[in-house]
């Protein structure tokens, strides 16, 4: 059965049936990968699902940015432009609001 294995040096997170001889990202040897429980384990896989629907948001958020600029610049009548204006305004907000729960998870090590 596939588990999860934490490196106590640099915290990196390897999956398989045992912990690597050797980790990849620090060089440190399997004693010091500790096995994550599987509660622990399946909360990562959670947050993962998470953080992966909040970068896909963001990716369609920079492309709302993109048309709202070039609807501002079109400037086709003041309707138009007020809804161009207000989808700039908005998609600024919840940008920083997803790199903001981002950043939070990154400090709590939700990010697996
Ligand atoms: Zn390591």
């Amino acid at each position: 059965m596939v588990k999860k294995y934490r490196c106590k040096s640099c915290l990196y997170i390897h999956q398989g049936l045992e912990a690597p001889s050797v980790c990849p990202k620090c060089g440190a040897p399997r004693e010091q990968f500790e096995e994550i429980p599987e509660n622990i384990s399946k909360l990562i896989d959670r947050s993962n699902y998470t953080n992966g629907l909040l970068m896909n948001s963001c990716y369609l958020i920079d492309k709302l940015q993109e048309l709202s600029i070039k609807g501002i610049d079109d400037n086709l009548d003041p309707g138009c432009l007020y809804i161009f204006r207000h989808m700039n305004e908005i998609t600024k907000i919840l940008k920083s609001m997803i790199l903001a729960e981002i950043n939070t998870h990154v400090q709590k090590g939700k990010w697996g």
